[in-house]
């Protein structure tokens, strides 16, 4: 199915409203784009990029007369952005949103939605450690899964449409429950997320370890954290506080684990830890085979020659951050 919206509002332009717009332009999926943000600054940033059609510093006017509204602003921001947007969504609207917590999103937006409007939450598994309209890429969704959970009172047609949207963009797209979504991405996504904000943390507290030494030999498998643990802060501040339930459940498990590794290295079980280790490794292959990651070495990571003699750089990619 094809789907081509008439007006596509997008409240918050950083690195997925951007994506979205680029893509969503780049395949024809909307006839008008309306842009929402907070700061002035970025509102001119997304206009230089020439990101949509229309340019507003009131939510409430871009939605006016739009049949698809996604809020992309960090989901703390949601519930006011959801206040402020009710009164001008349109009968017949879908507004959906691009939150890597749903259950929260649910309980916040839900109240506002007024009838007639098809409340159905989204997450795009696609993203960076970068942000801002300049960040977006029109290729980022493609290839990559977006889950929908749309509310009991929607009509399948507008989920459908909603699906055909994100399909035009690249995308895969499963239809979950919002809370059964915040406990996959729970261990998928936000407990690595803060396993590597530790990680990157306790480096750069220890002593007898310098600053230096922990940039210079980071290759060691230190590098891959420090990409996620520059994942953007209030983004990421806003996830563990909205989805602090299944966070903490996943984060039991997940102690519990690393105190059976912590006995392994302890007492030299040798047998243990290859056998652990094997388990994992397995998972590695099958998401490879799944496409969702490259079998090339470290990580596909394209390698650009450092400017000699300077540390190792940081190359910029795609696919990474946030719940890639
Ligand atoms: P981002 O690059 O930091 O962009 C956030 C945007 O929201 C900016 O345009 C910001 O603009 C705007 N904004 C902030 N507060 C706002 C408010 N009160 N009202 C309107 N706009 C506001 O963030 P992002 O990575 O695109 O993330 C956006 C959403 O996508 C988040 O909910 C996140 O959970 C989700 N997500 C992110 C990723 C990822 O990898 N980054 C992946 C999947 C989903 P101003 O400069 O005007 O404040």
């Amino acid at each position: 199915m094809s789907v081509k919206f008439r007006k596509l509002a997008l409240i918050g332009i950083g690195l997925i409203g951007s994506s979205i717009a680029l893509a969503a332009r780049r395949q024809g999926l909307a006839e008008v784009i309306a842009i929402s943000t907070r700061k002035s600054e970025t509102l001119e940033e997304a206009r230089a990029l020439n990101l949509g059609d229309i340019y507003t510093l009131d939510a409430a006017e871009a939605v006016r007369g739009a049949d698809l509204v996604i809020l992309c602003a960090p989901v703390g921001a949601y519930e006011a952005i959801a206040r402020t947007i009710a009164p001008a969504l349109e009968p017949g609207a879908i507004l959906s949103d691009v939150g890597s917590v749903k259950a929260h999103v649910v309980k916040v937006v839900g109240p506002h939605v007024p009838a007639g409007v098809s409340f159905i939450p989204g997450h795009p598994i696609a993203g960076t450690e970068h942000s801002g309209p300049s960040a977006g890429f029109a290729e980022l969704f493609a290839g990559r899964w977006c889950i929908l959970t749309p509310q009991p009172d929607v009509p399948p047609a507008q989920t459908e449409k909603l699906v055909a949207f994100w399909e035009g963009m690249g995308s895969d797209v499963e239809i979950m429950e919002a809370g059964h979504h915040d406990m996959v991405l729970a261990i998928t996504s936000h407990i690595p997320h803060l396993i590597a904000y530790n990680i990157v943390g306790t480096a750069d507290d220890l002593e007898t370890v310098t600053k230096s030494e922990v940039i210079k030999f980071s290759a060691g498998g230190f590098r891959d954290f420090t990409r996620i643990a520059a994942s953007d802060p209030v983004m990421w501040r806003d996830v563990f506080l909205t989805n602090r339930e299944a966070v903490l459940e996943m984060l039991g498990r997940f102690l519990e684990d690393l105190s059976v590794l912590q006995r392994a290295v302890d007492s030299g079980d040798g047998p243990a830890l290859e056998s652990i280790f094997t388990r994992t490794r397995a998972i590695r292959r099958s998401i490879i085979s799944a496409g969702q990651e490259t079998a090339a070495a470290d990580f596909g990571r394209p390698h650009e020659a450092p400017p000699a003699p300077a540390a190792p750089v940081f190359v910029r990619e795609h696919g990474g951050g946030d719940d890639a």
